[in-house]
């Protein structure tokens, strides 16, 4: 996703784009080897939406033609928190919901429409070339091995977790990047189901949340294209969902509300559950270092990547597609007669405050779990889970509240919304019992 929408910004800057893409890819919206969290529920917040939208105006439509669910959030969705189900008055926003697969296929599809962009698949590239001064192209390998070299004025990482771009600085001198990893032990599994006919539910979807220390474990329910639910199920601190038939069924019974699992008890699998461990919150430090290759830039999971249970990583990866904009928009005014000098490390530093939001609202929570390393969290973090836990037990009883704290969620408000003084009183007059109680486990 995040190469994809980096290749539509830069085809406003240079007039030949190219993207090297590992795998031969489907026709269709088919998971894929090379995108295994592929196969795993995937939400997309507001705010990644509204930034693609920017990029391919209409892509919306697209993706609702091709059987994309419409909900309203939270009005069809019932977010069932520790402290009961949010309220379902508040306004919210429209939010879309697909499969991965299928949201990649779409914009993938708008991406290739465009002239000037070429789309290169089944060679995976190995390593950057480069002169004194910075990075000059990048050599591909295709399934037999045969290499091909390929020149760029800006070579763009968005190669995912797995980015080779800390070993290759190191391979060309430029030094080895600090990596900062926060592991809450989360693991996922997803299933799919057939929604069942002639269901009148008053919801389209459901988020069981954990209610740490006393459940580490969680299930969202979301309906995708095909008239299909997607059950994810996620345990943290070492608690993983099991993908057999009755072990995976077992853990949506143990959920902290009976919902998801009454749901399930009539739908139809349409195929076994599939499970993923790779949820680490993994940040590399590239904007802290000494030295940095002129035109090379790395974005999306590639630089930072987020336990996922935010729904957090197409959005901060479009976010950062944003940010590269704005640079290449800088650097044109700075340099009107063209020229890149500056510019990539400029971007990371940039990049990495960008980051900084999304990944404290990723890694607050989880370095509660002693096994997850990291700093614990202090006095003021502790306040802050607690004021969170309270704005959390007033959005059940208070739309307008319910509103902000869906606002925030979707990343189009930031935190700071939260301090409002409607949100405040509110959150001062939840009572004691309304609270959880959020002790590290
Ligand atoms: C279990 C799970 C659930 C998630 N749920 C959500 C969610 O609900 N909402 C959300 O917004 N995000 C979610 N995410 C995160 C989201 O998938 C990523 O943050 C997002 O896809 C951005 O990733 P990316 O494009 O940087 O990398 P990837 O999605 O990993 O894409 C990398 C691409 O690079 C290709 N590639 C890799 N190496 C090479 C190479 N050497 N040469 C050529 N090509 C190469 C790969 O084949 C792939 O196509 C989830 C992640 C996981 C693991």
């Amino acid at each position: 996703m995040a190469g994809l929408l980096a290749a539509r910004v830069l085809a406003d800057h240079f007039p030949q784009v190219t993207v090297v893409e590992r795998d031969e890819l489907p026709d269709g919206a088919d998971a894929r080897r090379g995108v295994p969290h592929g196969r795993q529920l995937h939400v997309l917040l507001a705010r990644g939406r509204q930034s693609i939208e920017a990029l391919f105006p209409g892509w919306g439509g697209d993706l609702l033609a091709a059987g994309a669910v419409l909900l309203q959030l939270p009005g069809d969705v019932q977010m069932l928190t520790p402290a009961g189900l949010v309220d379902r008055r508040a306004v919210g926003f429209e939010a879309l919901s697909a499969s991965r697969p299928l949201i990649e296929a779409t914009v993938r599809r708008r991406l290739c429409a465009l002239s000037g962009v070429t789309l290169v698949t089944g060679r995976q590239v190995t390593r950057l070339r480069a002169d004194d001064r910075g990075v000059v192209g990048l050599v591909t390998r295709d399934r037999d091995g045969a290499e091909a070299e390929v020149d760029a004025d800006l070579v763009v990482d968005a190669s995912g977790r797995g980015s080779r771009a800390p070993a290759w600085l190191t391979e060309l001198g430029y030094g080895t990047p600090r990596l900062i990893l926060i592991d809450p032990q989360l693991a996922y599994a997803t299933r799919t189901y057939r929604v069942p006919e002639g269901l009148t539910a008053d919801w389209k979807a459901a988020m069981v949340l954990a209610q740490p220390p006393s459940s580490r474990i969680g299930g969202y329910l979301y309906p995708v294209e095909g008239g299909r639910w997607m059950l994810a199920l996620m345990g943290a601190g070492g608690d993983h969902p099991p993908t057999d038939d009755a072990g995976f069924t077992a853990f949506a019974r143990r959920l902290p509300h009976p919902l998801i699992a009454e749901a399930i008890a009539d739908a139809e699998p349409l195929g076994p559950a599939v499970a993923h461990r790779g949820t680490t919150n993994r940040r590399w430090e590239f904007h802290r270092m000494q030295r940095w290759p002129e035109r090379f830039v790395v974005l999306g999971d590639a630089v930072c990547a987020f336990n996922p249970v935010y729904g957090q990583g197409i959005t901060t990866a479009a976010l950062g597609v944003e940010t590269l904009d704005e640079c290449l928009r800088g650097q044109r005014r700075r340099f009107p007669e063209g020229g890149l000098d500056g510019l990539a490390a400029r971007f990371q530093r940039r990049l990495a405050r960008r980051n900084v939001l999304p990944w404290s609202v990723s890694t607050n929570q989880d370095t509660c779990f002693p096994a997850a390393g990291g700093a614990r969290p202090g006095v003021a973090a502790r306040l802050q889970y607690g004021f969170l836990d309270r704005v959390l037990a007033a959005a059940t009883w208070d739309p307008a509240v319910a509103d902000v704290d869906i606002r925030v969620y979707g990343m189009l408000d930031r935190p700071t919304a939260l301090l409002r003084p409607h949100v405040l009183a509110a959150a001062a007059r939840t009572s004691v019992t309304d609270r959880r109680e959020r002790r590290p486990g």
